[in-house]
């Protein structure tokens, strides 16, 4: 594992630029991409999180480039985008005009469905489990026939919850399988709870051959928000990709090509 393509700063929810770059170092990677919180749609996520890379995006980049020249690394200005289906031209709109050197688009939320806290489902039955799991990946799918995205990020993400784990089925992510093998986005395999609850990556380890049938290849994020996060889950990944002998994709974020 070369470079960290999923990272956030203090420009949504995570750490100093500079102490992440640190980490990265510290680590042994050769690249890093700060992909902080970009809500384009102005939804529930935006509004709690206050997440305003849309309007704070021109002065990450101008951080960026300033600290460039004090690192090795290489450090990419890109950026982790909400899926919103039905704000595909807005968000198609504004990545165009921000031009970052790449984007993660994610599926945070779905109709009436909230994937990033669990209170929702503490009484639902199991066929609403089921139901809310299926809109998951129904919208991961549009995300990735949207072709907005240069990226998929953590592609069964209701896992992280205890209410809605193992509800995804072997067909959920088949689907997803499929779709991707028809399109230019590359799923990430993503360490974002590989050391909490869920105690492994997403997607499920256990469903890559489904990708590989498809001829699918992978990206690696850790989704860190602190450098320790950095230092933790890049080694986590690496074991993963041995382990699993996950397919890795070619991908070149601003011409770079990396593995
Ligand atoms: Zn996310
Ligand atoms: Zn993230």
């Amino acid at each position: 594992m070369h470079a960290d393509l999923h990272a956030h700063t203090t420009y949504s929810d995570g750490s100093p630029l500079p102490e992440m770059c640190r980490a990265a170092e510290t680590v042994g990677l050769d690249a890093v991409g700060f992909t902080d919180h970009c809500i384009v749609v102005d939804d529930e996520f935006g509004r709690r999180e206050r997440y305003h890379l849309v309007e704070t995006y021109e002065r990450r980049r101008e951080a960026i480039e300033r600290f460039r020249p004090r690192t090795d690394l290489t450090v990419w200005d890109a950026a982790e985008v909400s899926y919103v289906a039905d704000a595909e031209a807005e968000t198609a709109d504004f990545l165009d005009a921000a031009g970052f050197d790449y984007t993660i688009g994610s599926v945070h939320f779905a109709g009436e469905y909230d994937y990033t806290t669990a209170s929702q489902y503490a009484d639902a039955s199991e066929a609403e489990r089921r139901a809310a799991v299926e809109r998951y990946f129904d919208a991961v799918v549009a995300a990735v026939d949207s072709e907005l995205f240069d990226v998929l990020g953590h592609l069964d993400l209701p896992e992280r919850m205890a209410a809605l784990r193992g509800h995804a089925r072997r067909s959920d992510y088949e689907r997803v399988a499929a779709a991707l093998s028809d399109s230019a986005t590359v799923p990430e395999i993503n360490a974002g709870r590989v050391h909490g609850s869920l105690g492994r990556v997403h997607p499920n380890p256990a469903m890559l051959d489904a990708f590989r049938e498809h001829g699918v290849g992978f990206v690696l994020g850790t989704d860190s928000h602190s450098p320790r996060e950095i230092e933790r889950r890049v080694p986590a990944l690496r074991e993963v990709v041995e382990t699993h002998d996950v397919p890795l994709a070619e991908f070149e974020p601003s011409a770079a090509v990396v593995r």
